[in-house]
């Protein structure tokens, strides 16, 4: 029998259908907590400028059932999965759903990152894109801990 990681993991990005508030985003958060504490799935989702990103990880079946509903909700629109991938160990074990609006005068975004999502996005290489979501959830986590 071989041993087959069992963490799923997806990164998607997708755009507002209209402007989140304070209020709206603590609403989804609260409700995206709840359910994946339920699912045992964790991750993080940053907004900035009408465009989010969000990370999924955990259980194969959960994390494509969260996928499932997110992608059928009309809050946003334009999602467009940039990874799914099996990984070793989560890297998001401890939140069922971290935030970060990366809006704040003088938060620096991560290197080779510049101020933009762009480089997620990148068109034809795969490998550009993962570099810049692993640079990103990594500059999430340290960023959590110097709070
Ligand atoms: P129901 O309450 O039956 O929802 C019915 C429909 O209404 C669904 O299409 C739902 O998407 C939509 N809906 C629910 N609330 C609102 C609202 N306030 N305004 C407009 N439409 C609404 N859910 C998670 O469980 N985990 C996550 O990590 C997660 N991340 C999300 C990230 C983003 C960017 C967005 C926009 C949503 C996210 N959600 C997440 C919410 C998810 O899309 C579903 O709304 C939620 O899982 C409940 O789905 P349901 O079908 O069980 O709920």
């Amino acid at each position: 029998m071989t041993d087959s990681p069992a963490v799923f993991s997806v990164v998607y990005s997708s755009m507002a259908t209209a402007p989140l508030d304070d209020a709206a985003l603590r609403e989804l958060l609260t409700q995206s907590r709840s359910s994946n504490a339920e699912r045992d799935v964790t991750g993080m989702l940053l907004y900035r400028g009408g465009r989010f990103i969000q990370i999924l990880e955990g259980p194969e079946q959960a994390v494509r059932d969260t996928m499932g509903k997110i992608e059928r909700d009309p809050r946003h629109d334009r999602l467009r999965v940039l990874i799914d991938e099996f990984i070793e160990e989560r890297n998001f074990a401890e939140w069922t759903m971290g935030y970060e609006p990366i809006d704040v005068p003088g938060s620096a975004a991560p290197e080779g990152f510049r101020d933009t999502f762009d480089d997620l996005e990148a068109h034809g290489d795969p490998s550009a894109t993962l570099r810049a979501a692993r640079e990103l959830s990594f500059w999430f986590r340290v960023r959590s801990t110097q709070r």
